[in-house]
């Protein structure tokens, strides 16, 4: 049964181990004067765009001072991730089992594999090209679509249509991601949810929030493609 497979990055793809995290506290600095709480903020399963209104508002900024920043933030958080990413000693870490996962999905020409993001389309595509991993992706939806992530799964489903002329139902979707919010964010869809403990949250956190299956990480292949392709069967 052909499915629509739908990776999240950071966490489940790989790790920058920090890289982005410094470049969106720079910008944050330079457009807004002000980081709100982001030394305690945690980034994982959200949008980028979600990610700067929260810490600006927490930080006293109201909407209209935000929304009049975003355009030159963005544009100031991609040359400061370009940069962080540049430096000798930055390494975007692609996590265990992720490439030959991606060999085995793309091999047998049945699914389709895209990218199901919070990062905004060129963070992705800088993060993903410092892996080696972006051209293993026809296409995504990103932070920069929508600022809510269960807005997602809905435009991925529209692109796919668009690349393929096959409409994916949600049960011929799987989302892969390492957070409550990726296991969440298509159950409106009633799209599977893959957890992949790589990230922050532990198999009984995935469990606890409705995954669909969870895996301690994505290094044996063939249980995963596995578990990929019985779910909906
Ligand atoms: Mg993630």
């Amino acid at each position: 049964m052909r499915k629509l497979v739908l990776f999240d990055i950071d966490g489940t793809l790989v790790s920058t181990r920090g890289a982005a995290w410094r470049a969106f506290r720079r910008a944050l600095l330079e457009v807004y004067q002000e980081t709100g709480p982001i030394e305690d903020y945690d980034f994982h399963g959200r949008t980028d765009p979600q990610i700067a209104r929260e810490l600006l508002r927490m930080g006293g900024l109201d909407d209209r001072a935000i929304d009049a920043g975003m355009a030159r933030f963005w544009t100031a958080y991609l040359r400061e991730l370009e940069a962080e990413l540049a430096l000798p000693d930055v390494t975007v870490d692609v996590l265990p089992g992720v490439p030959a996962l991606l060999d085995s999905l793309h091999a047998g020409g049945e699914h389709l594999v895209a990218l199901l993001t919070g990062n905004i389309v060129e963070g992705a595509r800088l993060k993903l090209s410092a892996a080696g991993l972006w051209e293993r992706f026809d296409f995504g939806a990103y932070g920069s679509d929508h600022e809510r992530r269960d807005r997602l799964p809905a435009i991925a489903v529209k692109r796919a249509r668009e690349r393929s002329g096959i409409h994916f139902r949600g049960r011929d979707v799987v989302i892969i991601g390492d957070t409550p919010f990726d296991v969440e964010c298509g159950r409106s869809l009633g799209v599977w949810a893959v957890a992949v403990a790589t990230g922050k949250h532990s198999a009984a956190e995935l469990r606890e929030a409705g995954a669909d299956v969870v895996l301690p990480d994505l290094s044996a292949t063939g249980q995963a493609v596995a578990a990929i392709e019985a779910l909906g069967q």
